[in-house]
């Protein structure tokens, strides 16, 4: 049974199929592709193990065979044959030449920033084809690498999306092997999952030659006015830091298709790289983290700077018994009568003028049962926390820690007030976000750059 996904038509024998319609197909009979263009002939046959299996024989026209596509050499009986990568390509793909889709590869016919149906889309630049061309010819692998956000949101349909890819390839008229991150995660770019599935499991057993590889795109951090007439700055440096996270040369589509001279580019202020995972714990130095007698401790800082990390680590073993934010305020009023007898840690997620009100309650607190309270303000800045968080999101064995909503981060921003000794802290600490890595594979995620 062949479904028609794409909008141009197949035929089964003679019968058409357009958008959406299905149709049968039994042994001997011919599918045609994209019109009239591309016959495939169907043997079907018993296997060894008795069930059947069907296999479209390549039937490919002479124009198609020079493309570097080979002639099926499966006999009829034979089981299922299972096209491989080296089916499409000359040598053996070591160098892989990678793109970006949307504003690489093709453009909205629209004009608008995301297209408006299915079919708006065209090719970027005409000297696209005849590139990609040249570099299959070489025996480069050619590789189209997507995010696609809108799938995972809903607004975007796979089998649309799928079939859009196969009438692009249709109108290259190249064999490209196509990666698509459909939602967040270590498959999205800039993070190097669907690189990794590629060099892993999708080429064919052949080893990828990284240094002869190279990757093209156009979400490359180049600022507003980068050229003359290109007055938009790019959404995204996505592109350029997957280059950057796998280690790959990297071009923008104007530099590798038109020639033009490197524009310039801007890279994220945080670099995972430069976290220096055996770096100064907090300031100043001379502070004594925990203290022999009881006190209250007030954190502050973002989500994901590494608090309860920090605490499970350096403080709670001490004997400091945990109060959580959201019953700190009435949880420690009860407890006053206990205070003397124990330490108190409390988390304040943000330390923002109605929050110093909060903060004000637990220094009073203090105060009332004769014990000291200190802060301890966590120095992890906004793109520090947000990338803990997404690394957080992708580590598959991080169980303890729900995902947090970027509103979350910008609003912890916006109102932040930094604590004072003013407001009654016996004392204010620093303390920095030093990365503990449990093994060397959640370190080379970690220390990979990534995007929101
Ligand atoms: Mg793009």
């Amino acid at each position: 049974i062949s479904s028609q996904l794409g909008p141009n038509p197949c035929f089964l024998d003679g019968e058409k199929l357009s958008r959406g319609q299905s149709g049968k197909l039994s042994h001997g009979g011919t599918l045609y592709l994209v019109n009239q263009n591309h016959p495939f002939k169907l043997h079907y046959s018993l296997s060894s193990n008795g069930r059947g299996s069907n296999s479209a024989q390549k039937g490919l026209k002479a124009a198609d065979k020079t493309k570097g596509e080979r002639e099926g050499k499966e006999s009829p009986s034979s089981p299922t044959p299972k096209r491989s990568i080296r089916d499409f390509f000359s040598t053996s793909p070591t160098k892989i030449a990678g793109f970006d889709i949307d504003g690489c590869i093709i453009t909205t016919k629209s004009g608008k920033v995301f297209p408006t149906a299915p079919d708006d889309w065209k090719i970027l630049y005409p000297e696209i084809q005849p590139k990609l061309a040249s570099l299959l010819k070489k025996g480069y692998k050619v590789v189209f690498f997507t995010n696609q956000m809108g799938i995972a949101k809903g607004k975007l349909r796979p089998e649309v999306f799928k079939s859009k890819v196969e009438d692009i390839l249709v109108t290259l008229k190249l064999p490209v092997q196509v990666f698509v991150a459909a939602g967040p995660g270590i498959y999205r770019k800039p993070v190097t999952g669907m690189w990794n599935h590629l060099c892993d499991k999708a080429n064919d057993g052949v080893t990828v030659d990284k240094k002869e590889s190279l990757f093209v795109g156009d979400a490359a951090g180049r600022p507003e006015n980068w050229a003359p007439g290109k007055k938009k700055k790019d959404f995204s440096c996505s592109d350029r830091l997957l280059a950057l996270n796998i280690g790959l040369q990297f071009y923008t589509p104007e530099e590798y298709f038109l020639g033009w001279k490197r524009a310039p580019y801007s890279l994220p202020d945080f670099d995972p790289r430069k976290l220096d995972s055996n770096a100064r714990l907090y300031d100043p130095p001379s502070a004594s983290l925990t203290s022999i007698k009881t006190e209250v401790i007030v954190a502050v800082g973002f989500p994901a700077s590494g608090k309860s990390t920090f605490f499970h680590t350096h403080i709670i073993p001490k004997g400091y018994v945990y109060v959580n934010r959201v019953s700190a305020g009435k949880g420690l009023d009860k407890r006053t009568p206990t205070l003397h007898a124990h330490f108190y840690l409390v988390f304040i997620v943000c330390h923002s003028k109605c929050n110093n009100q909060n903060s004000g309650r637990y220094v009073d607190v203090a105060k009332a049962a004769g014990v000291p309270c200190r802060c301890f303000q966590f120095s992890a800045t906004l793109e520090q926390a947000k990338h803990n968080n997404r690394f957080r999101e992708m580590a598959p064995s991080d169980t303890k820690h729900a995902k947090v909503n970027d509103m979350v981060f910008h609003s912890y921003k916006k109102h932040f007030v930094a604590p004072a000794l003013s407001e009654g802290f016996s004392e204010i600490l620093q303390i920095h976000f030093v990365p503990n890595f449990k093994d060397s594979q959640s370190e080379t995620l970690y220390r990979q750059f990534s995007e929101g």
